[in-house]
C-alpha cells in the first residue's frame, strides 16, 4: 500500500523554560513506544476511522524524527508529554485526510488562472466525463469496424469542421504539441523563429528549451522588435526544417516594431518547400473581440492563411479540458501521429469526452456562450456584477471582524498566458479586516472552507466577482463566516 507521508509536525523549541524534561541523562529513554502512543484515545480512534497502517506509519515517523532531533540538538528540545504527542500526530493525520487538491472559489479576477486549473468545464463536458469515466468506453476501437478510436475520430472530425483543417490530433497539452511537432518535423534540422517570439509562458515553458528538447535546432532571426520576411529568407539553407511563428500571448512588442505576417511566411515556406508551424497559444474558437479582447488569434484564420500545422491549448480560451491540439495538413499530421512521442503524450478517455462535448458547443456560438463557463464569466455585464457586489457587501460587513466591505470598480485579466494589457472591467468587494492584516485574511480564506482565493490591493483583500460564478455567492459568505479571527494561535498549535 502506498501511504502519503505528510511533512512531520515541527517539534516545539525550548523557549527558555528549561527543566521539565531535562536532558541530563539519556533523553531518549523518555520517549514513549509506538504501542504506548497507539493506545492513546486520540490515536486509537483514528485507527478505526482512517487505517491502522496510516496511524502506525505516522507514529513511527514522528518518533524517528524526534529521536533524530534529540540526538542532534538535545539541549534545546523539550520532549512533549505523550498526550501532547498523540494529539499532534492525530491532528496531522486528520489534516492529511483532506485532499490537497480541492475545489476553490476563484475571486482573483484572473479568468484562466493556471494555478487554479485554468478553465472550468461546461456542464455538458462534465456529463460526458461522467458517462465514460466509471466504465469501459470505445476509446481505442471503432464500434463499426473494430479498428480506430471512435471518440478520437469524433473529436478530430469536430476539430476539422471548426477550423477548416484537413486533419487533427490531440495530445496532453500545448507544450506537448509543440515538442511533438518539432521532434516529428524538424529533428536535427533548423527551425527559423523571430527573436521577438522566443516566448516564456509561466516559468517552465520556454520555447528555446522546448526546441532543444525536441532535437530541433533553433535558428533565431531578426531583432527583438523587428523581424522582416527577408530575415527568414536569408536564414534558409540546407539545414532548414521548418519556419515557425509563435503568438506572443503574454507580452506585446509595441512602438517601433514589425513582424512578418503569417501569409508571408506561408508564401516563403511554399517556395522553399518548408512547412510552417504556427503556435497560436490560446486557441480561441470564436472572436474575442465581442468581449472587448481584440488580437486573440483564431485557429481557423491560421488554417485559412495556409499554416501547415497550427498548435493551441484546450484549456485556455477554448474553455475545455487540459490538452494540446494540432490541426493542419493531412500528410504532416499523419507523420506526427506516427512519432513515438505521440504515444507518450496521449490523452485519456476523460479528456476526449470533455473535449468532444466542449467542441460540440461551438457548433453554435449561442450554445457556447450559454454553457462554457469562461465565456459566461467574460460576458457578464458590469451592472450584473455590481448588483451582486451590492448584495454581498452588507452581508460581509455584518461579520464582526470586518471593518469595512466596499463595492469598488476594478480590472480583471484573462491570465493563463494572455496579454496583461487586455483589461476586463470588473466589480469587487474590497474587505478591510479588523485585528488581522489583509495578508492574514487572505491566508485564512485560502485555507478555509470552502477555500477562497482573492487578491490583495493596498492592504485590502479584493473579492473579484468577475471570476466567481453566481451560484458560489452563498459559498463565499459561508467561507467568510467560517474564518476564525480570535484564538487562532491555540488552534494552530
Ligand atoms: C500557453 C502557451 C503554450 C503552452 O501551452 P500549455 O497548454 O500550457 O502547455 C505554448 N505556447 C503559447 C504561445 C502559449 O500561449
Amino acid at each position: 500500500m502506498f501511504v502519503m507521508q505528510p511533512e512531520t509536525p515541527a517539534l516545539p523549541k525550548d523557549n527558555g523554560n528549561q527543566g521539565n524534561h531535562s536532558m541530563a541523562n539519556n533523553p531518549l529513554r523518555h520517549l514513549p513506544s509506538v504501542n504506548e502512543l497507539l493506545e492513546r484515545p486520540e490515536l486509537k480512534q483514528l485507527v478505526d476511522t482512517v487505517s491502522h497502517n496510516v496511524v502506525v506509519t505516522e507514529v513511527r515517523s514522528f518518533l524517528e524524527n524526534l529521536r533524530a532531533e534529540v540526538q542532534q540538538r538535545a539541549a534545546d528540545i523539550n520532549i512533549p508529554a505523550p498526550a501532547e504527542m498523540a494529539d499532534k500526530i492525530a491532528k496531522w493525520i486528520a489534516k492529511d485526510q483532506t485532499p490537497r487538491l480541492r475545489p476553490v472559489i476563484n475571486a482573483t479576477g484572473i479568468l484562466l488562472h493556471t494555478g487554479l486549473g485554468r478553465s472550468p468545464l461546461a456542464p455538458q463536458a462534465l456529463a460526458a466525463i461522467y458517462e465514460v469515466a466509471g466504465g469501459y468506453a470505445s476509446v481505442e476501437v471503432d464500434i463499426e469496424s473494430g479498428e480506430r478510436t471512435q471518440r478520437a475520430l469524433a473529436v478530430e472530425k469536430l476539430l476539422k469542421e471548426l477550423t477548416g483543417a484537413e486533419a487533427a490530433l490531440v495530445v496532453n497539452n500545448n507544450a506537448g504539441a509543440t515538442l511533438l511537432s518539432l521532434a516529428a518535423i524538424a529533428k536535427d534540422k533548423e527551425v527559423i523563429v523571430s527573436r521577438g517570439q522566443l516566448v516564456e509562458i509561466g516559468g517552465s515553458y520556454r520555447l528555446p528549451d522546448v526546441m532543444s528538447t525536441s532535437g530541433a535546432i533553433l535558428r533565431e532571426v531578426g531583432t527583438t522588435n523587428k523581424t522582416r520576411i527577408n530575415d527568414y529568407e536569408a536564414a534558409i539553407g540546407e539545414q532548414t526544417g521548418a519556419l515557425m511563428r509563435v503568438h506572443t500571448s503574454n507580452y506585446i512588442i509595441a512602438g517601433f516594431s514589425e513582424e512578418a505576417r503569417l501569409s508571408e511566411l506561408v508564401r516563403l515556406g511554399r517556395s522553399y518547400n518548408l512547412p510552417v508551424i504556427d503556435d497560436i497559444g490560446s486557441g480561441a474558437m470564436i472572436d474575442f473581440q465581442h468581449y472587448g479582447l481584440p488580437g486573440e488569434p483564431l485557429a481557423k484564420d491560421s488554417i485559412t492563411a495556409g499554416a501547415d500545422v497550427v498548435l493551441f491549448s484546450g484549456d485556455k480560451l477554448l474553455g475545455g479540458p487540459q490538452c494540446g491540439i494540432l490541426v493542419g495538413r493531412k500528410a504532416l499530421i499523419q507523420a506526427i501521429t506516427k512519432h513515438p512521442l505521440t504515444r507518450a503524450l496521449r490523452v485519456d478517455k476523460i479528456t476526449l469526452a470533455a473535449l468532444h462535448a466542449t467542441l460540440q458547443l461551438y457548433r453554435s456560438t449561442e450554445s457556447a456562450e450559454e454553457s462554457i463557463p469562461l465565456l459566461k464569466l467574460l460576458s457578464t455585464s458590469v451592472e450584473n456584477l455590481r448588483n451582486r457586489a451590492e448584495r454581498l457587501a452588507p452581508q460581509m460587513a455584518a461579520l464582526e471582524w470586518i471593518e469595512s466591505a466596499e463595492v469598488v470598480d476594478s480590472v480583471a485579466y484573462l491570465g493563463g498566458g494572455s496579454v496583461p494589457t487586455q483589461q476586463i472591467p470588473t466589480v469587487c468587494v474590497a474587505l478591510t479586516p479588523r485585528q488581522i492584516s489583509a495578508n492574514t485574511l487572505s491566508h485564512r480564506l485560502r485555507t478555509g472552507s470552502p477555500s477562497v482565493f482573492g487578491r490583495i490591493q493596498q492592504d485590502k483583500l479584493l473579492i473579484d466577482l468577475r471570476t466567481v460564478m453566481p451560484k458560489q455567492d452563498l459559498d463565499l459568505i459561508n467561507a467568510l463566516s467560517n474564518v476564525k479571527v480570535v484564538d487562532k494561535k491555540n488552534e494552530e498549535a
